[in-house]
């Protein structure tokens, strides 16, 4: 089945696809994986991902492999044996270490798709999150929900919006949705952002800096 293009953004060439280790799921996330796979492939896209040969990792990229995607994994050496390295892919890059790694999945890439995982994942997803808040990384950002599995960490990101600390522009930054079909609409209807991000990073009451103690409206 052909997957339609449409709904692709322009210029987008490359995504980083973030994605759970764990082999104890149940079995709706690895359909899911393996169905994002199939959409980014079918969509002609190239992928870049952690390069495990496990987990929601390797039934995304199994996946995307079938569909004729180009597939590049990003290992630390140490991690190869754990998390077993995809034996099949385009391309395996093997780094240093984890910062090496995010760095390097992140590099040249048009959008970044997030689905489940735990403390790896969580930290990928608020890395990008965090260096588009500073107008570094300005592609969308799409969480693959499947079975609301990220419902609690949308509620606390709201949270810190409503809390101050983020502002409302922030919650733009990423997108929600519930099946791989939709990542591509998801993508392409994302609000733009510029590097100008920076200068709304930092959250002040409107048009009021916080200097010295005294409320300032140099802002
Ligand atoms: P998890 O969601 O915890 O299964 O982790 C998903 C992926 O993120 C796995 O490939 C982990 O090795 C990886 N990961 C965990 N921590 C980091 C980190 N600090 N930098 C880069 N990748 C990481």
């Amino acid at each position: 089945m052909d997957m339609p293009n449409s709904h692709l953004p322009t210029g987008l060439r490359r995504v980083t696809v973030y994605a759970s280790s764990s082999n104890a799921l149940a079995p709706h996330y690895y359909d899911a994986a393996g169905r994002l796979g199939s959409v980014l492939g079918q969509a002609g896209l190239d992928i870049v991902y952690g390069g495990g040969g496990v987990g929601l990792m390797r039934a995304m990229a199994d996946e995307a492999l079938a569909a004729g995607a180009h597939v590049h994994g990003v290992i630390p050496a140490f991690l190869n044996t754990t998390e077993r390295g995809h034996k099949n892919l385009s391309q395996m890059e093997v780094v240093d270490d984890m910062r090496e790694r995010k760095h390097r999945m992140l590099l040249n890439s048009g959008a970044v798709i997030s689905l489940p995982g735990g403390s790896g994942t969580f930290e990928e997803v608020f890395e990008a999150l965090t260096l588009k808040r500073l107008g570094q990384f300005l592609g969308p950002i799409v969480l693959v929900n499947t079975h609301h599995y990220f419902d609690r960490m949308v509620d606390f990101l709201q949270h810190s919006v409503h809390e101050g600390f983020m502002s409302d522009m922030h919650l733009d930054m990423w997108s929600v949705v519930d099946e791989p079909e939709q990542v591509l609409e998801a993508m392409s209807t994302a609000k733009e952002w510029s590097a100008d991000a920076l200068n709304h990073a930092s959250v002040s009451k409107t048009g009021i800096l916080l200097v010295e103690g005294r409320e300032s409206d140099e802002a």
